[in-house]
């Protein structure tokens, strides 16, 4: 997990993407390289939730995986299809002043580098696809359960060259373990060069007219339930590895059933270096959290974690899930560079901020410092520093937690005016 997230940030900080770019290598032997691309269209989670676990969870044993979870992280955050238009149709041109243009030029980079074999953008698409028309939701119109390819063979010589064998490879195998019959798997072949002049401005006719195997691979939005198709993505997305050579490991059965509480797992936000939250079980709303007037940090440990500011709160995502709203109480920073300690049920250790401590019984922040500490939610007559005195789950006010079981509180440190950090004090 710490090795992935550091990748993440070394990506991010090498080339400032616009996005993430996730490379699980393996250094002992060069073999294929598969390129994910998850998040094109920000209403279609199960394509950016199976690319989130992909980079979370997965180990490359042979090979080389490159995923990006959040192509387009804003469009993810608002659950919209594009909020400036359909990305998908932006590959053959776009203008420099289009809001998307860093991300389609900088994407466009990765796609054609020499080291990429075969490239998946993933989709949720509407329908359960079928030859002949059944109805609105079966027909031929319908993009959901379908391996797309946008010609029969690519141009060039090329190890994946036969886009139709491996399309049909791939969803032979899907469906082979179907959830429900009505679920099964087609290949659609859009003739794009011939038959389709707006596939042309897709991603994946960019991919093949640049002698790059690619393939759209689309669950249905019409299924019940998200882990349903994030479990269909990640079968198709491990099918391709399978056929390139590329081995993997997975630390959990694919079920949907176990992917549904995968995808449950918020992990945690750190603010500014200076405040820690845990985004599992946190309420809805949290107030006069200690903000910056600007230029506030929001460090997510998933990969679709977000941060959008809307009408004077700042907005926590997970996906197209909002998870909390903090309603900011603006300070400047303050110094409070002298050590302070937290004694957790009677045995005392260095206090650091941003940092989560879990209490049994008792706790006690023990500061002879001239920082001031405000143990949110606990008051005592006559007590402006709220350090050096014991506190148990029963002195506090439960309005003030920030979670939903009630039983995490914020302690924030204060000199004069200014905010030095939070710690949170989390009873069992
Ligand atoms: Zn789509």
């Amino acid at each position: 997990m710490r090795f992935i997230l550091a990748l993440l940030l070394l990506s991010t900080l090498a080339y400032a993407l616009p996005f993430s770019l996730v490379k699980h290598e393996t250094s002992k032997e060069i073999g294929p390289t598969l390129f994910v691309i998850g998040g094109i269209h920000g209403n279609e989670p199960g394509s950016y939730f199976a690319a989130s676990i992909l980079t979370q969870y997965y180990t490359i044993t042979k090979g080389n995986l490159w995923v990006i979870p959040n192509l387009n992280h804003k469009s993810i955050m608002m659950n919209s299809r594009g909020v400036n238009g359909d990305m998908n149709r932006k590959f053959a041109d776009i203008d420099i002043d289009d809001m998307d243009y860093q991300i389609v030029d900088e994407l466009k980079k990765i796609i054609t580098d020499p080291q990429v074999d075969l490239i998946l953008n993933l989709h949720d698409g509407h329908g359960f696809y079928r030859k002949e028309y059944k109805n609105t939701i079966f027909n031929p119109g319908a993009w959901g359960q379908t391996c797309v390819i946008d010609q029969g063979v690519l141009d060039c010589d090329h190890p994946y060259k036969d886009l139709d064998k491996i399309a049909s490879t791939i969803s032979r195998s899907l469906n082979d373990g179907l959830i429900q019959d009505h679920h099964t798997f087609y290949v659609r072949n859009t003739n794009t060069r011939f038959d389709d002049e707006a596939m042309k401005h897709s991603l994946t006719f960019f991919a093949i007219n640049h002698n790059k195997p690619a393939f759209a691979l689309e669950t249905s939005k019409n299924l019940p339930t998200l882990e349903e198709k994030v479990f269909y993505q990640l079968r198709a997305i491990e099918g391709y590895m399978q056929y390139m050579g590329i081995t993997y490991a997975r630390p959990f059965e694919l079920t949907a059933e176990k992917l549904k509480e995968i995808i449950k797992r918020n992990g945690n936000v750190t603010i500014n270096n200076n405040i820690h939250l845990n985004l599992e079980n946190l309420r809805a709303g949290l107030s006069f959290v200690p903000l910056k007037s600007e230029g506030n940090d929001f460090n997510f440990t998933h990969p679709l974690g977000g941060m959008m500011q809307n009408k004077g709160k700042y907005n926590l995502y997970i996906g197209n899930q909002m998870v909390s709203s903090l309603s900011p109480s603006i300070h400047l920073s303050g110094e409070c560079s002298e050590e302070m300690r937290i004694e957790v049920d009677g045995k005392e250790e260095k206090l650091n901020f941003a940092k989560e401590y879990l209490i049994t019984t008792d706790v006690m922040i023990v500061n002879k410092s001239l920082a001031r500490a405000n143990i949110i939610g606990f008051t005592r007559e006559g007590r402006v520093d709220e350090s050096n005195m014991r506190v148990t789950l029963r002195d506090f006010d439960t309005k003030y937690a920030i979670d939903k079981d009630a039983k995490a509180y914020r302690v924030e440190f204060y000199r004069d005016n200014n905010f030095c950090g939070m710690t949170l004090i989390h009873f069992k």
